[in-house]
């Protein structure tokens, strides 16, 4: 940027000045040349100016433009261009969502980055794999893998070991697939699903002429347990079955990561994550992450038309705003506080003759209650806590269990960016009204 300031203020002074807008544009071109998570979080101001200056690069931002397409980012008010960060024009292009759109080299390079910082964060984790951010959220990313596993592998029928979220449920009958349910068995307080029973279920679907795509589900409340990723990817890899990874909220603990790390050895085409969950986004971003590049690219070729730059730029601002030192440090808050939460539950359960349900969990803890659990997550709502879950015994979509669970019970959750004064705080409502 050549601005001149000659003859405006004495030249001592105009070398000071200049030093120091050199200094704050380093902490931009950085960004751009190293596209890699920082470890100290850059602040919000260099942050807006590389998002300013990569918009300003944008045709609609062409001061001579002449622009007669039926779409030219024609925004009426500045709070709508506010809302996408002056990225008018999305992201992506129709055919392939992440190709760069001629309209919008700003967007393009913008994307682009956003997707290699995503890489070297989660490398820095220690997955080493190719990722995109979408900009749909957890349901909506696994509705693109299914399909480009359609696509790619002609799968026709999802394998689902029961974990009783709507969200994959749907993201199947959305792209009209037929969904095969693993049935979840009890041992001891835990619900699970039998490796060797989806294992069955992959044989009678081949059997049958089928191609199935397996759907596992790492990150779940208890008394469900995480599906044992790392088996069903050898299983998948020993039928060549493509396999999708439903990690919700793997992202932010490494009981997940390292599961991730060890089944990333056998057959995994896809891992889903919320950008909410795991990067402190406003709800409406994905991630999606596997070694296959290739199938990676199907994936984003599955995606119909262009998309909204806000997720995207949104999970760009985290990753650069947070850096990978206190994202660490974010960890280990979280496991220090669910540590606290299981201590302090336990003894409440303890004073109240409950019991705390021995589920190996890294995020979520649950007690029983001889109460009506509904009534009394109803009441912790009313006393403004939200989060905690209440549910019935007899409740088999909440309990992931079609018989009986042995007990009513309520979820609490200690996930990425808890305090500890949440946790003091919800257990002493929890008290006085379990
Ligand atoms: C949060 C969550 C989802 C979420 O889906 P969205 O589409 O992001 O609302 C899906 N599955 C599990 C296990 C989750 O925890």
């Amino acid at each position: 940027m050549n601005l001149n300031t000659k003859g405006l203020l004495p030249e001592h002074m105009e070398h000071r000045g200049k030093l120091t807008l050199k200094e704050n544009l380093k902490i931009v071109e950085n960004i751009l040349e190293q596209r890699k998570i920082p470890e100290v979080g850059i602040d919000e101001e260099h942050i807006k100016l590389l998002l300013r200056l990569l918009s300003f690069m944008d045709t609609d931002k062409d001061p001579n433009v002449i622009q007669i397409g039926e779409r030219e980012a024609r925004v009426y008010t500045k709070l709508q261009r506010d809302s996408v960060f002056d990225f008018c024009h999305g992201v992506g292009r129709s055919g392939n969502l992440t190709d760069p759109q001629p309209k919008a080299p700003g967007a393009s390079a913008m994307y682009k980055l956003t997707n290699k910082i995503l890489e070297s964060f989660l490398k820095f984790l220690g997955l080493k794999v190719n990722a995109i951010a979408t900009p749909v959220a957890t349901g909506m990313s696994l509705a693109l893998c299914l399909s480009a596993s359609r696509k790619k592998y002609g799968s026709n029928v999802v394998i689902y070991p029961y974990a009783s979220h709507k969200s994959p449920i749907k993201a199947t009958s959305f792209i009209g697939m037929r969904m095969r349910l693993v049935e979840t068995v009890l041992e001891g307080h835990i619900v699970k699903v039998d490796v060797g029973e989806i294992e069955d279920a992959i044989k009678r679907e081949i059997k049958d002429k089928n191609n199935p795509v397996v759907l596992s589900t790492l990150t779940f409340f208890p008394p469900r347990k995480s599906d044992d990723v790392v088996e069903i990817s050898k299983i998948c890899e020993d039928y060549n079955i493509p396999h999708i990874i439903n990690g919700a909220y793997a992202i932010q603990n490494f009981y997940y990561i390292d599961k991730l790390k060890k089944a990333l050895k056998y057959r995994v085409d896809a891992i889903v994550s919320s950008s909410d969950k795991n990067l402190f986004t406003p709800i409406g971003g994905g991630i999606i992450y596997t070694k296959d590049e290739s199938f990676l690219k199907e994936i984003s070729l599955t995606y119909p038309g262009r998309a909204s730059s806000n997720p995207v730029v949104n999970i760009l601002i985290s990753l650069l705003a947070i850096g990978s030192r206190n994202y660490i440090s974010l960890m280990k808050e979280q496991k220090t506080c669910k540590k606290l939460l299981d201590d302090l539950l336990e003894d409440l359960a303890g004073k109240k003759g409950e019991i705390l349900l021995q589920v190996e969990n890294p995020i979520s803890s649950c007690i029983t209650t001889k109460k009506d659990p509904l009534d009394v997550a109803g009441k912790l709502y009313n006393l403004r806590i939200t989060g905690p879950r209440g549910v019935r015994k007899n409740d088999h979509f909440g309990t992931c269990y079609l018989k009986e669970y042995p007990y009513n019970y309520i979820v609490v959750n200690s996930a990425i960016g808890v305090k500890k004064e949440d946790i003091y705080m919800v257990v002493e409502k929890l008290s006085s009204v379990l």
